[in-house]
């Protein structure tokens, strides 16, 4: 029934042009600490800025949108076949959106782009970062081809060794690939020396790449999530979908996201929430987030630190704690201890709710989908399947109508190990 594709085809749905500033309606508590006079060291000062902006809207620059055209405004698709698998009623409806369909498979690209360019536009040589499951790690290696910066990544042991073809990927769109925790840093050598069977973290991650960043003249660090200037950034996703949905007047009853540090989630769900703050509409938005790392569902609303090693300013969130190491999920995007000011303050607001999953019932419910559909999806992204399926069935059984829109983050076709582990009977 409903395939966007088409318009797609025909044009009828842009790129948009700005993105969306969630800061106009919402006063998101300021990160503190003595660390704040680092961050003019580590970032670049048009990204400092977009942090602290009560601009409803910012311009995309005309160079990352036409990059962002290379494969924006990205499909919306009804899942006809899981709906079937799933024997639902005509009036209980998934629809998802695609962002597993950018160069390196996921959404990271959207802010890797304008993350590089205004890097290369403010004079940085190289930038350095972590990456979990390896999806910003190569769409940060893609942005700084394309902009002409030199990319240091430290990627979490743990992925290093579950994904190798990630790494390969990064290192083919010219990036410098570290496991981490590594001895190119001081952090990461005492962590090492601590416990040198770790399988690292990305709190460790992101404090590698600090040090890296902060040890180093024109060299910045950039960070693929949690920041509010990167919500933002995401928001080409929500606005996409606002306008596909005016087209085929659908009015969506949920909006379901899987979340690591909040990225795709937010980019997807903030051009909603300044109407259900408003209108205080039913419109449910349904974070998922997995049982090893529960930071909604389980951990506290109070200032933390960013990273382990305490170098970052303290952020108002929900956290496990800066020192917490989750277990080495295969949905390595989602390890992080904390989650985005924005998205935090959103849940505590109860605008936001949030459920967890254990990783049996995520990979049960992706290759439920990858079977339907078609596409393999990243161990993240089946988060937000398994509460779609569960939320779809439920209304089945109770009759109610409801249309439920997904957003597919990413693709798994680097997640072979996770699926490998799952059919053998070897998931933990
Ligand atoms: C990184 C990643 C996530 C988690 O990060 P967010 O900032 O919460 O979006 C989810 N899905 C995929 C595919 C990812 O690459």
């Amino acid at each position: 029934m409903v395939d966007i594709m088409e318009n797609k085809i025909d044009g009828s749905v842009e790129v948009p042009k700005n993105f969306y500033n969630v800061q106009c309606v919402l006063d998101v508590p300021p990160p503190k600490g003595e660390n704040l006079k680092m961050l003019p060291k580590i970032f670049p000062k048009e990204l400092l800025r977009e942090e602290m902006s009560k601009d409803k809207y910012m311009p995309i620059p005309e160079e990352v949108r036409e990059e962002m055209m290379r494969y924006r405004p990205t499909p919306l698709v009804e899942a006809v076949r899981l709906e079937k698998q799933l024997k639902l009623p005509k009036d209980v409806k998934i629809l998802y959106k695609r962002e597993d369909v950018s160069p390196t498979g996921s959404h990271k690209l959207n802010t890797a782009l304008m993350q590089a360019y205004i890097n290369n536009k403010e004079g940085t040589e190289r930038l350095t970062t972590e990456t979990g499951a390896g999806q910003w790690g190569s769409a940060l290696s893609f942005a700084c081809k394309k902009f002409e910066l030199d990319c240091t990544v430290y990627m979490v042991r743990a992925s290093f060794e579950q994904k190798p073809y990630r790494k390969v990927l990064m290192r083919l769109f010219g990036a410098d690939v570290v496991s981490s925790p590594s001895s190119r840093t001081g952090y990461g050598k005492k962590v090492l020396e601590d416990n040198p069977e770790t399988s690292g973290s990305l709190g460790i991650a992101i404090s590698e790449a600090v040090e890296d960043a902060l040890n180093n003249d024109n060299v910045h660090y950039s960070l693929g999530s949690v920041l509010n200037s990167v919500l933002m950034h995401q928001t080409v996703i929500g606005q996409e979908l606002k306008e596909q949905l005016k087209r085929i007047d659908i009015v969506p009853d949920a909006l379901v996201g899987c979340i690591g540090g909040g990225s795709n989630f937010a980019g997807f769900m903030l051009p909603f929430i300044e109407e259900k703050m408003r209108y205080k509409d039913g419109i449910d938005v349904v974070a998922v987030e997995p049982k090893a790392c529960p930071s909604i569902t389980k951990g506290k609303y109070e200032y933390d630190y960013g990273d382990s090693a305490k170098q970052t300013p303290m952020l108002k969130m929900y956290t496990l704690g800066h020192d917490f190491v989750p277990a080495p999920i295969h949905a390595g995007g989602l390890r992080y201890h904390g989650k985005a000011p924005i998205l935090s303050l959103l849940a505590n607001k109860g605008l936001v709710r949030t459920v967890a999953y254990d990783q049996k019932a995520i990979f049960d419910a992706g290759i439920a989908f990858a079977k339907t559909e078609g596409i393999i999806p990243a161990p993240e992204s089946s988060h937000a399947i398994r509460a779609t399926i569960d939320m779809a069935i439920e209304a089945r059984k109770k009759h109610e109508k409801k249309t439920i829109i997904m957003n597919l983050s990413g693709h798994g076709l680097f997640d072979m190990k996770g699926y490998e582990d799952y059919m053998d009977g070897k998931l933990k």
